[in-house]
């Protein structure tokens, strides 16, 4: 079944037992806004936890995220079904919240917990009401970003970083008033696994440039982006190889990073990235305008995802867009074709150990531009 229609059944059998269903945060702001959305969301009213829970067991396995705070998923959907909550500040960091569930609190109280006012929309499951108690419908007509709640919007200061990713998502403005609340809030509780992925979504945005600004309008790029000295810029051309490449966050990463020495890049990247590949890497990812081919394959040799590489290089450098894609040809045929092995050079008389490795090292070199056959005739002399 899809997942609508589940939504609608259980929604049906929920006004049954005398309780209701909404579909509630990002699927409804996305579904208004006609973006493509990946979970829905949907909150129950008027129907205690367990009675929840034995109703959705009906329609699959149920998986409860958090017992307590009345949160199940259904297995093998996009479904999440939570009871409507509070959150009440009780520590420092992004996670101190004593959360409890009641399924008979008002919707109006529930919704306020939300960080934005297009965030805290809902819509009835089977009338397609939308409720909207904080203006959200105006905020998303002007494309605007506008906190919920004076008192509780700063105890969660990954609602900052939120506000800028989300701004360069949806193209929309921070509201000023939200932009003041946020230059106050202090970010140097977040985990690196909370920084790094408001930094994915951002990248992968269509307007990443516009999550940096916006930090740096909240005076907020500091703590994690000191490095940036300049808001960066990504055309159009930018955006496009984006598409092509296998790995879009590394490649959008190295072109943030494309003006930083090797060292600024590490000390940067460290600050919020957890991919063990990509800091391992980093070291070769340098991104100099090199069109020798030796240099270029040997560096390229280093890389996971070679022709993600080159991407950067046709991105950072136009004005030699051709080249690369000509060189990016050539590697890929260089690929292909058969290599000398080790076999190989113990039949022609060499022993196998450290030198032969070496041997093998320089002969992959020679590989890039002559054919092996040229290569084993002179090693035969
Ligand atoms: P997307 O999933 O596309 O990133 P979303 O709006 O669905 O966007 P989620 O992180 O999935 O965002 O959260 C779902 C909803 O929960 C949000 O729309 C918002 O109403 C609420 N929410 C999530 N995180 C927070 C937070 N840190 N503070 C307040 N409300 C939040
Ligand atoms: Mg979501």
């Amino acid at each position: 079944m899809e997942d609508i229609v589940k939504a609608e059944a259980i929604a049906s059998k929920i006004a049954e037992a005398g309780g209701r269903a909404y579909y509630v945060g990002g699927c409804v702001r996305d579904k208004l806004l006609k973006r493509p959305c990946k979970d829905l969301d949907i909150e129950v009213y008027g129907i205690p936890a367990e009675k929840l829970e034995e109703l959705l067991s009906s329609f699959g396995n149920v998986l409860t995220v958090g017992k307590s705070f009345g949160i199940f998923k259904l297995e093998h959907t996009s479904l999440d079904i939570a009871l409507p909550r509070t959150e009440e500040k009780i520590g420092e960091g992004h996670r101190a919240f004593l959360t409890s569930a009641d399924p008979f609190l008002s919707p109006e109280t529930a919704s306020s917990r939300r960080d934005f006012t297009v965030n805290a929309l809902m819509e009835d499951v089977l009338s397609g009401e939308i409720h909207d108690y904080h203006h959200g419908l105006e905020d998303l007509e002007k494309g605007i970003l506008r906190h919920v709640n004076d008192a509780s919007f700063s105890e969660d200061p990954l609602r900052v970083l939120r506000a800028a990713r989300f701004a360069a998502q949806l193209g929309f403005d921070v509201a000023e008033e939200t932009r003041e609340l946020c230059r106050k809030i202090d970010l140097s509780s977040l985990s690196r696994e909370r920084v790094e992925g408001e930094t994915e979504k951002a990248l992968l945005s269509r307007e990443p440039g516009r999550y940096f600004r916006e930090l740096r309008q909240m005076e907020q790029l500091e703590e994690y982006y000191a490095e940036l000295k300049e808001d960066p810029v990504f055309d159009e051309r930018v955006l496009a190889l984006r598409d092509e490449a296998k790995e879009p966050v590394e490649y959008m990463l190295d072109i943030l990073c494309a003006g930083m020495t090797a060292k600024e890049k590490e000390s940067f990247l460290r600050r919020f990235v957890t991919k063990k590949y990509e800091l391992k890497e980093l070291k070769y990812r340098t991104c100099e305008d090199i069109t020798e081919k030796t240099a270029l394959f040997t560096k390229l040799d280093q890389l996971t995802e070679p022709g993600d590489y080159l991407l950067v290089l046709r991105a950072l450098y136009p004005q030699n867009e051709e080249k690369y894609i000509a060189l990016g040809k050539d590697y890929q045929s260089f690929l292909q074709k058969e290599h000398i092995s080790g076999e190989e050079l113990i039949a022609l008389g060499m022993k196998p150990g450290k030198e032969l490795g070496e041997l093998m090292k320089k002969i992959r070199k020679e590989e890039y531009t002559r054919s092996k056959e040229e290569i084993l005739e002179e090693l035969k002399k």
